[in-house]
């Protein structure tokens, strides 16, 4: 049937509707309407529906389009009528098939009624069959209506009527807000209105609202105006864009045109989704309710946190899928694109978990899986003070190097030792406690003994929280330096007040002008000084004559006293290691800070991997104390294992709930280290490829500057189109600590010419699986290096250090040479292995062999570590005190292995 086209054309509802195709092209562009250009154009059924009302004022309408500007009605009609006129002369004698309605109270509708129309059919034909008739039985149609008027019988007919009314089924089904959307020039689908079609129409009731619209505004509520508002917005936006519609209802509305109502709407939508409670939270809150499941997992619904999610440790991609409700084959396809390689069932690492879900707009909370020394922690955290009372500041040094930062903490200590304090400060300890007598009063401060920022910040790296005031060293005769400016920050970062202590005052380059431009330099950095109307005190000293010492000192017992720093004086003990190690007859030693409580001898500890009873307490004097407070330095023993500097130590209630702690610790550190796999310099393409690096990360230490430009030059040469040959790190010196922790962090290979590394270096190295390559022909760097990089590395002799020996006394012996009296510090030194000599970690002397190797007078084949030996190197005199031989055998190593 023809009613179900979608399309019509112009010329089409132009007939229908008694107007002419230009007529309809005209409205239609006056209101914003695309693509309706001429007499073919196709017009949609919704169109076509809004047409009809605005050409036939269609009472039932109730669209959007009513709020458009009025149209000029009546000419169209009067156009209209006088073409039909002249057409349908004949019809003005058929006999009218009903009353002649009175002409001036017609309603627009029957007004509008087309006249091209078959003038009626005969009395058979049944109303709204819609049929038309063709045009010969058209013009031969004699029942035209009657009357003195030619155009009056007309109006009335049942003929118009029936016309339009065979519409009207049509027309009621598409009406409505939904029809018109169908018209906007963006093809933004609109919400399906849930409830039946609303009678009530956004009418006219703007200033430009026509009188020929039937009818009328009926009144809004506030939904309904919401709605018709947004409409009109979107038909006056695209009006404006299109046709720059000048009604004055138009202008009102356009706004920021197209693009404003776009993003308006999708606001609205966006809004309504939420409110709505849609499909994305059903999903998550369906996926939350799930999320209990393999891992036991405690995972909180997403909708209860409004786009977060939280969920324990370990996380598994199966756990994170079902508390956030993205697909598990999505997180794989981002861990895949990141380059993490994981299967359904791996567990993720945190930051990736959290980056992950961050990824897919969700935030994630990891709860830590809390381990047995978490769990004392956290019962220390809340502690009920039973003995609260004020402490004494705890103090670091920091500082620029050669600023003078040991001398002034030796002078501290000699100070005190000179001033006849009992027993003087043993170096042993960590830390140390200083009198001060201000006025009246004795107070104590407490001196941390490891000046300089690396131990303060990995102190703070680990949690640890020690310093209560930072003593930042400047030189007088240098001023603020890169380190200085990184101590300031570092201080800042842990939220530390600073003293600045004014060194080398006695130099005579300490000039007022250059200590005034020393402060302005250290103004620049926030520490405004006090003389200057800041709060920074600043002071002088030349700590190499102890001048300035007991200001300082002073100044620290002020600092403190405005801290307000207090500590409980009873209740257990926690604290933090400074320092720990193993002595000889005293099993693993640690030095101690305690910050709360009270330690005693015999109580139960657990510091760390280490745990144990307190076998004995000893003071930063030597002295066996017993008990040790707030503020005190103590080293003890009695622990199993030597725990790190920076582990919290507690006292527990017993010896079971110390090894549960510490247990879970040790098994926690193997795992770490079993999943560390070692990248060498065999294996680091492997790595590289897996991580899809193109990087090749080296840490290179060399004997002089020369060496280390010579070599990081060619290193650099050997990038290529795959491989990128990074020096990380180079410098002149022994390999040291610091080079390995960077090594470790970003999976370097460290590349050591003509320099070597302390057994302590080594064991670290060791630990934390970083490859240390020692080599003295730059030719054999460059070689392996390329080698790795093609992944054809030959066998090469590894070195393997068997042992270290420090020369404490060289001997001249006539007609033998020099004999170094050596003390064997590592490992074993074997009369038949290789010995090399280096001085300062830098090698010196290599493959030697010993021509002779004697424990006391006697030749002997081994000296073991802490034993003392002499020792003749063949052919090589230049030993000088100081100097470590090691003693080496070289391997042949297959790559990979
Ligand atoms: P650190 O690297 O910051 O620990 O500095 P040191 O304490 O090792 O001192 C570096 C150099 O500065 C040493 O030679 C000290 O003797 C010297 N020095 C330290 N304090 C003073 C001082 O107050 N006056 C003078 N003239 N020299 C000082």
């Amino acid at each position: 049937m023809a009613k179900k086209t979608t399309t019509i054309r112009v010329h089409q509802i132009a007939k229908e509707l008694g107007v002419t195709s230009k007529d309809v092209v005209a409205k239609c562009s006056e209101e914003g309407v695309p693509n309706i250009t001429n007499h073919m154009s196709a017009i949609s059924i919704g169109l076509a529906a809004t047409i009809r009302e605005w050409f036939g004022g269609d009472a039932g309408g109730g669209t959007a389009v009513q709020t458009a500007a009025p149209v000029d009605v009546k000419q169209a009609r009067a156009k209209a009528k006088k073409k039909a006129t002249k057409r349908t002369a004949a019809k003005a004698e058929a006999p009218p098939r009903e009353p002649p309605a009175p002409a001036a109270e017609e309603p627009p509708v029957a007004d509008a009624a087309p006249p091209p129309k078959p003038a009626g059919p005969p009395p058979s034909a049944s109303r709204g069959t819609g049929v038309i008739e063709p045009p010969s039985r058209r013009t031969a149609e004699p029942e035209a209506p009657t009357g003195p008027i030619p155009n009056e019988p007309a109006r009335p007919d049942v003929v118009a009527p029936l016309g339009r009314k065979l519409d009207e089924p049509k027309k009621t089904t598409l009406a409505g807000p939904k029809v018109i959307r169908v018209e906007q020039p963006e093809n933004i689908r609109a919400p399906r209105p849930k409830g039946p079609p609303r009678g009530g129409p956004g009418g006219p009731g703007g200033p430009g609202g026509g009188p020929g619209f039937a009818g009328g505004p009926p009144p809004m509520d506030a939904p309904d105006r919401g709605r018709t508002s947004r409409r009109n917005r979107r038909r006056s936006g695209a009006a404006d864009n299109k046709t720059d519609n000048k009604s004055g209802r138009q202008q009102q509305q356009t706004g920021g045109g197209q693009r404003n109502w776009r993003e308006q709407d999708l606001r609205e939508r966006e809004q309504r989704l939420s409110r709505s409670g849609g499909y994305f939270r059903s999903v998550r809150r369906d996926s939350a309710k799930k999320a209990s499941g393999p891992t036991g997992s405690k995972a909180k619904s997403i909708v209860d946190l409004g786009g977060s999610i939280t969920l324990p440790e370990p996380i598994t991609i199966k756990a994170l899928s079902s508390a956030s409700g993205v697909k598990t084959r999505d997180i794989l396809r981002w861990l895949m694109n990141e380059e993490h390689e994981a299967t359904i069932n791996s567990t993720l690492e945190r930051d990736v978990a959290m980056e992950c879900m961050l990824s897919f707009g969700v935030e994630l909370e990891v709860i830590e899986a809390k381990t047995a020394e978490d769990k004392i922690a956290e019962s220390f955290s809340d502690r009920e003070m039973k003995d609260e009372r004020p402490r004494s500041p705890v103090v670091t040094i920091l500082g620029h190097v050669d600023h003078g930062k040991t001398t002034l903490l030796d002078s501290i200590r000699n100070a005190k030792v000179a001033d006849g304090e009992a027993g003087g400060i043993t170096q042993a300890t960590s830390a140390f406690r200083v009198p001060v007598t201000v006025g009246d009063d004795d107070h104590i401060v407490t001196f941390i003994d490891t000046p300089g920022h690396e131990a303060f910040t990995e102190m703070r790296a680990r949690g640890a929280k020690v310093t209560d005031i930072v003593v930042l060293v400047v030189a007088a005769d240098d001023g603020v330096m890169p380190q200085t400016i990184e101590s300031i920050n570092h201080a800042k970062a842990a939220e530390v007040p600073i003293v600045v202590a004014l060194n080398k005052i006695d130099k005579p380059e300490a000039t007022d002008g250059n200590i005034q431009r020393i402060l302005g330099q250290l103004a620049e950095h926030d520490l405004n000084p006090v003389e200057w109307g800041g709060d920074t005190e600043v002071v002088r000293l030349a700590a190499v004559k102890g001048e300035g010492i007991q200001d300082l000192l002073e100044i620290l017992d002020l600092q403190a006293q405005l801290l307000e720093l207090t500590g409980d004086f009873d209740g257990p003990a926690e604290g933090t290691v400074l320092e720990a190690r193993l002595e000889e007859g005293r099993g693993a030693v640690a030095s101690i800070l305690v910050q709360q409580g009270k330690l005693k001898k015999g109580d139960y500890l657990v510091a760390g991997r280490g745990y144990g009873r307190a076998r004995d307490v000893v003071g930063d004097r030597g002295d066996r104390i017993g008990e040790a407070f707030p503020s005190f330095p103590v080293t003890i023993s009695g622990l199993g294992e030597v725990p790190d500097a920076g582990d919290r130590v507690f006292v527990v209630k017993n010896q079971r709930a110390a090894e549960a702690a510490a247990k879970e610790r040790i098994a926690a550190e193997r795992e770490r280290s079993l999943a560390r796999e070692r990248v060498t310099l065999d294996n680091i393409l492997d790595h590289m490829t897996e991580a899809g690096k193109k990087e090749l990360p080296i840490i290179l230490k060399a004997d002089v500057q020369g060496s280390v430009e010579t070599i990081t030059a060619s290193l650099a040469k050997m990038t290529n189109e795959e491989v990128r040959v990074m020096v990380k790190h180079a410098a002149v010196g022994g390999i040291t600590e610091s080079d390995i922790s960077l090594a470790e962090a970003c999976g370097a290979i460290v590349v050591g010419f003509n320099v070597t590394a302390t057994g302590k270096v080594r064991r670290l190295a060791e630990d934390n699986g970083v490859d240390i390559r020692y080599y003295d022909v730059i030719y054999d760097i460059t070689d392996d290096v390329e080698k790795a990089i093609l992944g054809m590395l030959e066998p090469e002799h590894r070195i393997e250090i068997l042992g270290q020996a420090e020369v404490r006394e060289v001997f001249r012996i006539t007609k033998v040479g020099m004999v170094a009296g050596c003390y064997v510090t590592s490992g074993n030194i074997k009369r038949n292995a290789l010995i090399r000599v280096t001085r300062d970690e830098i090698v010196i002397e290599n493959d030697r062999k010993l021509s002779q190797l004697k424990r006391f007078k006697d030749d002997a084949k081994e000296v073991r570590s802490g034993q003392e030996c002499g020792m003749l190197i063949d052919g090589y005199d230049d030993i000088k005190e100081g100097d470590v031989l090691e003693c080496y055998v070289t391997h042949e190593v297959t790559p990979g292995t």
